[in-house]
Parts: structure tokens; C-alpha cells; sequence
């Protein structure tokens, strides 16, 4: 390890922050909401429904973090207004983006609207929280299994090199494990066990608070249902992989979601979690094809392309299985729409 060597998760948190910060990320990449404006309002009526099932709180936060180019929230709130009148009077909303760019984007779609740099800067009270690809921006140590113990990955004048020592640690689970899912992957020499401790503090942070306050987030993102061993850090640019060190601040640099992890983080803090449950089968619940079939009567110039983008959004090899749902929520809430079998 050379002096200048930087831990993987100090490397990410920094490239990230500069790309999306200088670059247009949706030049490199496009997201749910970016494909059909169905996403966002299916989340808006789900939001509208969680709402109702808290006692309809008023004045409630209504919050995304991440928002992109605002495209979510411009649907959700249209589907709001129109859906219920009642939750769009109460609702106050908040923002978390840290990059001044896309802040600038957002607010030309969503007046009104207070920004925070961070999820724990919220305001406090009854939270609805929405995040579509907001976690796997989010940093992660990587450990290297070496017979019986560990090595972390730093990284140094762009190359991989390996400090040894360290311990993986996740909420409520040290590796390896009695956890059904890591014991059936035992782990070879040479293996990678990735750690998000950013997503980790924040499952933490909002479970501890919607524990207090009520209230419940939801996030969708691409990731395994259960834990399991592997490199998963993955850089864009220029809408093509490439290596995810050589370009510090022009690439994006995403990894999957540990979605068990996640739940662990969250239940350890006081909420209760529902799902994961893929993406495809998630939306098809909240009516994705109904909605995306009805848009398309009324215009048929649409029709078409609003069923593809349906089909893009749901089918299991494309984004239906890999992207998942999880909502972290107060125990007191029924099972919410879309997470009912
Ligand atoms: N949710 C949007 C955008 C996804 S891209 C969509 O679905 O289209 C990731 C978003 O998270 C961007 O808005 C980016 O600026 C923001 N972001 C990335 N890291 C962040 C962090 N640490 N804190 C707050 N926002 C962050």
C-alpha cells in the first residue's frame, strides 16, 4: 500500500460527489422515471395510500432523496393532485441532493420544494420518503478473504491494492455467519464481501425516526435479495462500463444493494421492513400495465412506446428482477400496496 493509497469507500464517496456534481449523469445512464412517467405516479399513489394508513398526518414530509431531474416528483405530485386532494394540502416537500447542478434542475420542476444536503437534516415528524438509484451511489468497502482472515481494498494511482487486517461488519451479522444465505455461499480464498456502511447508517437513521415519528420510505435499486459474496462496484461513462478507478469524477460508480443488510439495519433500529420484492412484480401490483393501457387509449400516438417502457420497467431479465423494492416503516402499519402477495 503506497502513502497515497485512499480506502475504497473514501475513493467512491469523492469520485461520486465530483461527477454528479460536474456532469449530467442522465448522459451516462437513464433511470425508471426517465423511461415512463408511470413510475412516478404509481410511487405518488402509493405514497397517497401509506399516507392515508398512517391517519392521514397533517402537515406530513413528503421526501425524495436523490432526485435526479426531478422527473419522479413532478409525476408522483401530478398523480397526487389528482388522486388526493387531502395528502397534496398536507404534504410539505423535501429534498435531499447534494449536487448545486441538479438542485438547479429540480427546482425549475418542483416549486416549492426545501433542500437538504443529508437524510438527517429532515425535518422531523411523520415522513414519506421515496428514493429510486439512490443507494447504490452511495459508498461501500470491499474486504478480500485470505485463509482465515481479511484484507480491505484501497486504492492507489488507480489500481486495486490491499491492506490486510480489517473485519466485515454488518448490522446484526458478523461474516461468516449462521444467516441461512451466507452460510450457503461459504466463502473461497480470494473472495470479495462488500460493506455499505453509508446505506447501512441510513436504513438506521430513518428507522430510528419513522420508529418515533411514523411514516415510511421507500427504495428502489438494483441489488440481491440476499447477501452473498462478489465484486459489484461498476463505473459508466459515456453510457459504456468502464474501469471504475481510472476515472475519478467522469464516470458514475454505482454497486449493488445489500438489501438483507439493509433490513437488518433498519429492524435493528426499531422499524419494520417489507420486501424485498422485485421490481416487476412490485409495479405490476401498483398497476403498472392498467395505468401504462389507459394513458395509451387516450393516446394513441403513445401506446406503443408507453407499453415497452412497461415491459422494460417489469420484465425479470430486464430491469423486473434485478431492481427490488424495500420499505423501512412504523410496526404499526398494515402491509403496504405492493408488498401483499
Ligand atoms: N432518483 C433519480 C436519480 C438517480 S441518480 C432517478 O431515478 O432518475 C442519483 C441521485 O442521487 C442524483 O440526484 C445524485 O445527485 C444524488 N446523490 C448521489 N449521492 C448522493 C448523496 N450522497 N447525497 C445526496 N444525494 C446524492
Amino acid at each position: 500500500m503506497s502513502g497515497t493509497a485512499e480506502r475504497l469507500d473514501a475513493f467512491m464517496a469523492r469520485a461520486n460527489a465530483a461527477y454528479y456534481a460536474n456532469r449530467d449523469p442522465f448522459a451516462d445512464f437513464t433511470t425508471a422515471p426517465e423511461i415512463t412517467q408511470v413510475f412516478g405516479e404509481l410511487l405518488g399513489a402509493w405514497a397517497a395510500v401509506t399516507w392515508q394508513a398512517m391517519g392521514a398526518p397533517d402537515p406530513v414530509v413528503l421526501a425524495e432523496a436523490g432526485p435526479g431531474r426531478g422527473t419522479l416528483m413532478a409525476d408522483a405530485l401530478r398523480a397526487i393532485r389528482q388522486t388526493a386532494p387531502g395528502f397534496a394540502a398536507a404534504l410539505r416537500l423535501h429534498l435531499v441532493e447534494t449536487s448545486p447542478g441538479l438542485r438547479t434542475v429540480q427546482a425549475a420542476k418542483l416549486p416549492g420544494a426545501a433542500w437538504h444536503g443529508r437524510i438527517e437534516d429532515l425535518p422531523p415528524g411523520p415522513l414519506l420518503l421515496l428514493a429510486n438509484e439512490f443507494l447504490d451511489a452511495l459508498p461501500i468497502r470491499q474486504f478480500v478473504r485470505h485463509g482465515t482472515g481479511w484484507a480491505e481494498r484501497f486504492v492507489a494511482d488507480g489500481v486495486f491494492t490491499e491492506a490486510p487486517g480489517g473485519q466485515p461488519r454488518w448490522p446484526g451479522l458478523t461474516w461468516p455467519s449462521t444467516d441461512a444465505a451466507a452460510a450457503a455461499s461459504p466463502l473461497a480464498d480470494g473472495d470479495i464481501v462488500e460493506v455499505g456502511e453509508a446505506a447501512h447508517a441510513i436504513a438506521a437513521t430513518l428507522a430510528a425516526r419513522i420508529a418515533r415519528d411514523g411514516g415510511a420510505a421507500l427504495f428502489i435499486d438494483y441489488g440481491p435479495e440476499h447477501s452473498a459474496p462478489g465484486d459489484s462496484l461498476q463505473a459508466i461513462m459515456g453510457g459504456k462500463p468502464c474501469d471504475p478507478l481510472a476515472n475519478p469524477g467522469s464516470a458514475d460508480l454505482t454497486a449493488h444493494v445489500d438489501f438483507a443488510a439493509l433490513a437488518r439495519a433498519a429492524r435493528a433500529a426499531g422499524a419494520a421492513v417489507q420486501g424485498p420484492v422485485p421490481q416487476g412484480v412490485f409495479l405490476a401490483r401498483l398497476g403498472l400495465f392498467q395505468r401504462s393501457g389507459a394513458l395509451g387509449r387516450s393516446n394513441p400516438a403513445r401506446a406503443a412506446g408507453l407499453m415497452h417502457a412497461a415491459q422494460r420497467l417489469a420484465e425479470p431479465d430486464r430491469m423486473g428482477r434485478l431492481f427490488k423494492a424495500l420499505a423501512i416503516c412504523h410496526p404499526d402499519l398494515p402491509i403496504l400496496p405492493g408488498f401483499a402477495a
